[in-house]
């Protein structure tokens, strides 16, 4: 997907007036009636339609007169509310290549004006849940388009302050800074994902700071949930930044348990299978002494001394609730559950949602997609992962 930030030019205040009237309409409108986007708007002698019409051409609106003549945000009308947000901020001035695509997101370079480059993140939470069997088509279709404003905003709260109460807690995850809508700039961060690298000079090393992380983690009240090759960063002296955190939840969640052994595993799956070490003498050195771990050395999640509250008292400054917590939580279980049930044949109307599949952006000629990330599942065994990621020679 490519995000051509060109048009944000062209675009007028009355254009962006408009939109926001979409969007605000969509806080109780799926699709929101064209006469209360004019009402919303009130701009004079029926501009109202000219720009809708404008929108529409740009893709950035989706019309829709099945029950009644209305429009909503596409993807691509929403990231510009976002970025047109954070560039009047002064938190970026252009838009670079596309440096990520996760299922869950897409992630480009931004540059700040004094030529800093940065990571921006646009979540896309309700585009997963688009692609289920197709017997639940009607069912999702009438659930999620509704809800992917909502839910990948949450989904860019909760990234945007767990990063920060991680950094403060002296985690290694990028500088989070700043988040508006869906969107999160962040540092970016050197290195690669730890799936593409083939060769470590100190693999047990990067093997025990990355264990040692998941118990640290615990100790503070988290579990990531989704740690693996592909959420963790690792540069050339092989230092680990961990990246990816809409997902985590409180080790006082009911299946914290399975959720910490299945990071743990993963992260001993990859190690075991990509650089060969055998388990039974290399953890000593992890969560203290023996007593702590199992008899391959896997950290307990019953013997680590685990402070809960970490959610409630860090976050909630940020403005990420409870509530906003228990939500996300929902859609995360039950997007799992259908992604478990489901037989692989799979409906995709991202396209539907985007009314284009290809958001075509480019600013300042910088910006080219990727071809060396692959999208990946949150749902995939390590093993299927390990196999679809790209690697680094
Ligand atoms: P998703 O939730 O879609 O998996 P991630 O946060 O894991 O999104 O990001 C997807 C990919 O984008 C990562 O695997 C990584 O390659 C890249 N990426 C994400 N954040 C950064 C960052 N701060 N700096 C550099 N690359 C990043
Ligand atoms: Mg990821």
């Amino acid at each position: 997907m490519k995000l051509d930030v060109d048009v944000l030019r062209y675009l007028s205040k009355d254009d962006f007036r408009v939109l926001t009237s979409v969007e605000l309409g969509m806080r109780n409108h799926e699709i929101v009636p064209t006469e209360l986007i004019d009402r919303i708007a009130r701009l004079k002698h029926g501009g109202t339609y000219k720009v809708l019409k404008n929108l529409l051409k740009h893709k950035l609106l989706h019309h829709d007169s099945s029950k009644y003549d209305g429009f909503r945000l596409t993807y691509l009308g929403y990231d510009f509310l976002a970025i047109k947000t954070m560039v009047n901020k002064g938190v970026f001035v252009a838009v670079g290549r596309q440096i990520g695509v996760g299922k869950e997101s897409d992630i480009f370079e931004v540059a700040r004006e004094d030529g800093t480059v940065l990571a921006m993140k646009l979540h896309r939470l309700g585009r997963v849940s688009f692609r289920a069997v197709k017997s639940k088509r009607d069912y999702l279709r009438h659930r999620s388009s509704y809800n992917w404003l909502y839910l990948s905003r949450l989904a860019a709260l909760k990234e945007f302050a767990f990063m920060k109460a991680l950094e403060t807690h002296g985690f290694p995850v990028p500088n989070a800074v700043e988040h508006n809508r869906h969107c999160v700039v962040m540092s970016l961060v050197q290195g690669y994902p730890l799936v593409q690298v083939k060769q470590l000079q100190n693999p047990e090393t990067v093997f025990e700071t990355i264990i040692g992380l998941v118990v640290r983690l615990a100790e503070h009240g988290l579990i990531h949930c989704d740690f693996n090759e592909f959420n963790i960063m690792i540069d050339d002296d092989e230092k680990i930044t961990m990246i990816d955190f809409p997902q985590m939840v409180s080790v006082s969640h009911r299946n914290a348990q399975m959720y910490f052994d299945r990071d743990v595993e993963c992260i001993f799956k990859f190690f075991r299978k990509r650089f060969n070490l055998s388990f039974e003498e290399s953890l000593d050195d992890i969560a203290g002494s023996d007593e702590g771990t199992d008899e391959v050395g896997k950290p307990c999640f019953s013997a680590i001394e685990r402070s809960a509250g970490f959610l409630d008292r860090e976050l909630a400054a940020s403005g990420f609730t409870r509530k906003d917590e228990e939500d996300i939580q929902r859609f995360i279980e039950v997007e799992a559950e259908s992604d478990a049930n489901s037989d692989s044949e799979e409906v995709d109307v991202v396209e539907d949602l985007n009314g284009t599949d290809s958001i075509d952006c480019d600013s300042s000629g910088l910006l080219e997609q990727n071809e060396g990330y692959e999208s990946h599942g949150r749902e995939e065994s390590c093993e299927a992962r390990e196999s679809s990621g790209s690697e680094k020679e």
